[in-house]
């Protein structure tokens, strides 16, 4: 077995994301050799006892945080700058401070000026979830075959950068490096305005009448069926991403808008040909993503 790539790590926050990585690590002993834990809520981090998920359970993050080489924030991108503020006088110098949060523009803005000397931060966002929460929702193969996007800043230390993408290609992770800009442009496509689209399908369909709901409701293994799965995601952690990844995310809502009206445009005046195109350009994405291993 390779060396633990940490001595001891810190995972402030322990949902499906945190339990998960620490399942990993307790799986396969080569990522940490002492796995701390803390979480906001006492139920949560007694929750964290019974399942084993870590060697120490600590209610301070201060304290948690204090002699590890590894910390890795998993709680909503919202929570970063106030959980920074408490712990930050407490991170040992050389310590590489990751985390794995939706929007990444976000962390680099919230967490940069509270960084004391001599602490590495490598932001990082696993692409990979479901719309459970807890940790009692995290499995260890979560992150297996799917990408880490890592977004180092110009002036990250390499060796740290290196830490964070080896910790993920432990975890079963394929690596991707990107800027904050980039990556926050990709994943307002390719998640969040999905998101956005499933939570208002189940908003409209909410507010038709009465019989129309239980209509809806009963009918519901076509296309709305797939739409509720994403949109039985976390409150907090939703709302958080909305609110910091504001600019590319209104930016994609814009351009589907268009793209949508165009779609209507074409049903109202009978324009087949477009609305095939349309459809085929749908199988052509999904036929893809079959053949990438990523559906
Ligand atoms: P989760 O299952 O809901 O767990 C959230 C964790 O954060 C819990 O430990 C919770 O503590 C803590 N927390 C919640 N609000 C907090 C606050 N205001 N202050 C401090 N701690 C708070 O969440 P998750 O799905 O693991 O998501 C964690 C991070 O991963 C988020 O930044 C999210 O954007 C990112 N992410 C999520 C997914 C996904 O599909 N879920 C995928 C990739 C990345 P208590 O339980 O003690 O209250």
């Amino acid at each position: 077995m390779a060396e633990p790539l940490f001595n001891r790590l810190c995972l402030v926050g322990i949902g499906l994301i945190g339990s998960s990585i620490a399942r990993v690590a307790k799986k396969r002993g080569d990522i940490a050799k002492t796995i701390v834990v803390t979480t906001r809520r006492a139920e949560t981090l007694q929750r964290v006892r019974e399942l084993g998920l870590a060697d120490v359970v600590e209610a301070d993050a201060a304290r948690a945080v204090e002699g590890c080489d590894g910390v890795i924030f998993c709680i909503p991108v919202g929570a970063y700058a106030d959980a920074m503020r408490h712990i930050a006088p407490h991170l040992a110098p050389g310590v590489v401070l990751t985390d794995v949060g939706s929007t990444k523009g976000s962390v680099v803005r919230d967490l940069s000026p509270l960084l004391p000397a001599g602490v590495h931060l490598v932001p990082a966002h696993p692409m990979a979830g479901t719309e459970h929460s807890g940790p009692d929702a995290g499995f260890p193969e979560l992150f297996e075959g799917r990408y880490c996007i890592v977004t180092p800043l110009p002036e990250s230390d390499p060796a740290a950068v290196e830490k964070v993408k080896e910790l993920w290609r432990r975890c079963g992770s394929m690596i991707e490096t990107m800027d904050p800009v980039t990556h926050d442009k990709v994943v307002a496509i390719v998640s969040h305005l999905p998101h956005l689209i499933a939570f208002t399908i189940c908003g409209t369909a909410d507010d038709l009448a009465e019989e129309t709901k239980e209509a809806v409701l009963k009918f519901a293994a076509s296309g709305f069926r797939d739409f509720t799965r994403i949109a039985a995601s976390d409150v907090d952690m939703w709302r958080d991403v909305f609110l910091n990844n504001r600019e590319a995310v209104l930016e994609m809502l814009s351009r589907f808008s268009e793209d949508a009206h165009a779609f209507g445009r074409a049903i109202r005046w009978g324009e087949a040909g477009f609305i095939e195109d349309r459809i085929k350009r749908g199988r052509k994405i999904r036929r893809s993503l079959i053949e990438r291993k990523q559906a």
